[in-house]
């Protein structure tokens, strides 16, 4: 019994095109544990095409996009701006020019 003896003979589940199996195909894909293919040589590229290799590893998830923590703000800053709060009147611009001043 050769290889390249025909095992059996099936028909393609896309074009019922008949095509043989040979022992050596046979022995190939029960080597690896592999069903016997159900598809022409036409079709089978096609299907093995579209069904990844369980050997090639997964694609890797893609980096989700980092996300964006603003920096602190300095707390003098902040203090700052809670303590110039209480006047009124007096436009944020303002408040924040006159931190500045105090704090550089
Ligand atoms: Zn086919």
């Amino acid at each position: 019994m050769g290889r390249n003896d025909v095992y059996t003979t099936r028909a393609c589940k896309s074009c019922n095109q008949l095509f043989n199996i040979t022992y050596g195909e046979k022995a190939f894909y029960e080597s690896k544990g592999m069903n016997l293919p159900t598809h022409c040589e036409q079709h089978r590229g096609q299907v093995r095409a579209s069904i990844p290799l369980r050997s090639a590893p997964p694609p890797p998830p893609r980096p989700s996009q980092p996300r964006y923590t603003p920096p602190p703000s300095p707390a003098k800053s902040s203090g700052c701006l809670i303590a110039a709060l209480p006047i009124l009147g007096i436009p944020v611009v303002l408040i924040a020019a006159i931190c500045f001043a105090i704090f550089r």
